[in-house]
């Protein structure tokens, strides 16, 4: 330690930082061991800041190198002892430290974590504990604690006792620990290291990516179902996740990791129930397309990884035309080259152009073929015949009974006799079912649309107004397992006045 007498009054109690010792673990014994409240109330004394939430506060500190100075001349007397806390920030609201891509998530926020053997050994908490993707103590072999074994309550950075909870005194240096398996505590070790990971994509082939892109793929598996079905990828939620919640991405990424890679495909069942109510719209790769708006698209991980993840076998992406056609695309050069090409007749075609996916070329020019292929890619993939929404809905077609006559339009209207409909509308509404479905709730007498169904004279008509009265919210609670069809959808039997009311019985 340097010698230096460049003191900030505050500090009566002087010691160093420990190595690999928390930042804020050290602040925290700091303020407690000179009579300080807390974390804020020390930064505060030292920097001159008014008190303000510490979540705040403590960017703000990271990002001054003044007032990591001042930190560190009230603590030992010496501007430097804190500064290789410095992080630059980034436009995205990562920070850079030492160098390195941290995003503002990776790191825990108010919660807290600890492991109550190293504290029995040493009054000091280990900076990996500060890291949300890092659940099990290392040296211990023991899954952290987050709240206090006597009462409960969350174990917080705002306490004013590194040892002692704030509530009810208790010391968690009492706690019990909770074995973790060597595997579980491997992939702490992989976090904690801050270093490249390897994972294992198709066809054996190993990607290593930087340590960004795996706290990424843990993150996505702390997701929500909610947060498949929007595709949305919130900016802050790990860092104020139960440590419950993130060991149980630890244990499933201890299940994949093997020689000290990870095999993506391990990964897929867990992903693949987030959405697993899409399986049932009979049209190719429904599942993986929207999980791959959220696992590329929006997350940004490489096409390779992302589709690991999801898909035990490779998903392609959309061709080009030049690549499908060896740069020799055909001609199309007016709408009767078009319609033959794809095949369809002249109301389609016209459907095709009102609805805008296809689209008319510029005076003298072809059509565009990648928009033809996008056309013809739409009728095959993009619609549903009405056996297919059938299918959906889960009751068998009646004579003289459409669907669209309740609710959905069929996509063209300049030919009657097709009644086909677009995936996307179903698509829409299962998604909101999915996001409504919480595989964990339990209804003591169930009974699932399709048998009530049975008992009308319009069974589809019957299971559509039960899937309005759960997507309005007047039927809160439902149970739903594979296939996923509509009429597999189960609610309490007090529900089902409800959706018979004005139904014609058989
Ligand atoms: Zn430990
Ligand atoms: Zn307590």
């Amino acid at each position: 330690m340097r010698v230096t007498s460049d003191y900030l009054p505050g500090c009566y109690r002087n010691f160093p930082q420990e190595p690999e010792e928390s930042l804020r673990g050290y602040l925290l014994r700091l303020a407690e061991a000179n009579g300080y409240s807390g974390i804020s109330s020390l930064i505060c004394a030292a920097t001159g800041w008014k008190n303000r939430r510490l979540g705040l506060r403590w960017r703000e500190l990271l990002v001054s190198k003044d007032a990591l100075a001042s930190v560190g001349r009230m603590a030992i007397g010496d501007p430097e002892h804190l500064l290789k806390h410095y992080a630059s920030p980034i436009e995205d609201g990562a920070l850079l430290v030492q160098g390195r891509r941290m995003d503002d998530d990776a790191y825990l926020d108010e919660p807290a974590q600890i492991c109550p053997s190293c504290l029995n050994e040493n009054q000091v908490i280990h900076e990996d504990w500060d890291l949300a993707s890092v659940t099990v103590c290392l040296r211990h072999k023991a899954v952290l604690l987050d709240s206090c074994q006597c009462c409960g309550a969350p174990i917080v950075w705002s306490r004013s006792s590194l040892m002692r909870c704030d509530r009810c005194g208790a010391d968690f240096r009492g706690a019990t620990p909770t074995p973790a398996s060597l595997e579980e505590a491997e992939v702490s070790a992989d976090f904690a290291a801050i270093a490249p990971f390897r994972f294992i994509v198709h066809g054996n082939a190993v990607e290593v990516t930087v340590w960004d892109a795996a706290f990424r793929i843990f993150k996505c598996l702390a997701l929500a179902r909610r947060h498949w079905t929007a595709t949305e990828f919130p900016n802050v939620y790990l860092r104020n996740l139960s440590l419950e919640c993130r060991h149980s991405v630890a244990r499933l990424l201890a299940t994949a990791r093997n020689e000290g890679a990870y095999e993506l495909s391990a990964l897929a069942t867990r992903l693949r129930r987030m959405l697993a109510p899409l399986t049932v719209i009979p049209k190719p790769l429904v599942l993986e397309k929207k999980a791959l708006l959220l696992l590329y698209g929006e997350v940004g991980l490489p096409w390779s990884i992302a589709t690991a993840m999801i898909s035990t076998t490779p998903v392609e992406r959309i061709a080009k035309g030049y690549e499908i056609f060896h740069a020799h695309p055909p001609a199309l050069s007016n709408l009767v080259a078009v319609e033959k090409f794809l095949g369809v007749d002249n109301a389609t075609l016209s459907g095709l152009l009102r609805s805008q996916n296809l689209h008319l070329p510029f005076a003298d020019e072809s059509f565009d073929i990648d928009d033809v292929l996008n056309a013809q890619r739409y009728l095959q993939d993009g619609l549903l015949t009405l056996p297919e929404q059938y299918a959906i809905i889960g009751v068998p077609i009646q004579f003289g009974e459409i669907v669209q006559e309740w609710f959905i339009e069929p996509w063209n209207r300049l030919n009657g006799a097709d009644k086909r409909v677009e995936v996307q509308i179903f698509l829409h509404m299962q998604l909101q079912l999915a996001s409504k479905f919480d595989e964990s709730k339990k209804i003591d007498t169930t009974v699932s649309l399709g048998s009530i169904a049975a008992l009308t004279a319009h069974p589809s008509s019957t299971v559509v107004r039960g899937v309005m009265l759960i997507l309005n919210g007047t039927i809160a609670q439902f149970i739903w397992a594979a296939p996923y069809r509509w009429s597999d959808l189960q609610i309490d039997e007090a529900a089902v006045p409800s959706i018979i009311a004005g139904a014609r019985w058989t």
